[in-house]
């Protein structure tokens, strides 16, 4: 099965831009997902093809019209999930991707100026979904970070070694920090534990620099998620380890 996304932007021209690129560049040649972008200009009834109007209510900037983002949505709607982009959606993630990436693929609707006439959210099942707590320009940007968060964990995207189930958020945790040649750099060194060839040790050293970045860096991680049970290398659960 591919996954299949739809675009719908005022800006066509902006995609696959960096999908186009790398690993997801790749993936898109090799047919592992597919793209399709639709102006919802085109779907503007009136002949200077208008998208916008001015909000009810006053204030500053535009609002995009409902009867064209639907009109627009329902030439593509077949019963993937619709989202739309907007800072005012739940916040993607990574279990989130990991659905969105498991089923058909997603129809992303981008907005510009102030946004959607909300009435389109109670008129078709649209998901609004935000990439985080700051405002864009735009939502094609957005779409791409959730697209690239999905593509990468289509079979056979990445190397067939890494799963991604190690990755930061995949346990609570942030990931342990990495380290590659050369050996000594401006005085510095590559932690002696990660050189000692000690898978156990490893391991245990890499665990506790997760939970401690997780900590101090990401509180509000470490508070939803408490403490992951201490998996032994075979699957098994031991308990909790205090660090
Ligand atoms: N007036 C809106 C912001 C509009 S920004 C508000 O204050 O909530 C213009 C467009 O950029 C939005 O319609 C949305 O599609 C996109 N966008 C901006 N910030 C975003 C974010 N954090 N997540 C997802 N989309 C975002």
């Amino acid at each position: 099965m591919t996954f299949r996304a739809s675009i719908l932007t005022l800006y066509p021209d902006m995609f696959p831009g960096p999908l186009g690129h790398s690993l997801a560049g790749r993936a898109l040649e090799d047919g592992k997902w597919s793209l399709d972008v639709t102006n919802i200009r085109d779907f503007a009834a009136d002949k200077h093809k208008t998208v916008d109007d001015t909000p009810a209510g006053g204030g500053a900037g535009m609002v995009l019209r409902c009867d064209v983002l639907a009109a627009a949505l329902d030439s593509v709607a077949d019963g993937r999930p619709m989202l739309a982009m907007t800072p005012r959606g739940r916040p993607l993630t990574q279990a989130k991707v990991r659905d969105l990436a498991a089923g058909e693929g997603a129809i992303i609707l981008c907005g510009r100026f102030e946004g959607f006439d909300e009435r389109i959210f109670e008129a078709r099942p649209i998901e609004p979904v935000s990439i985080g707590d700051y405002v864009l320009s735009g939502g094609e940007v957005a779409a791409m970070v959730t697209l690239d968060a999905c593509i990468r964990l289509q079979g056979g995207v990445m190397g067939a070694a890494s799963s991604g189930e190690d990755e930061s958020f995949e346990t609570g945790l942030l990931e342990y920090p990495h380290y590659t040649r050369p050996q000594e750099w401006e005085g510095r060194t590559i932690p002696e534990v990660l050189r000692s060839g000690d898978h156990a040790k490893i391991a245990a050293w890499r665990k506790a620099r997760a939970i401690e970045d997780t900590r101090s860096r990401r509180p509000d991680l470490w508070e939803a998620h408490g403490e992951p049970p201490v998996q032994s290398p075979s699957g098994a659960r031991l308990k909790n380890e205090e660090n």
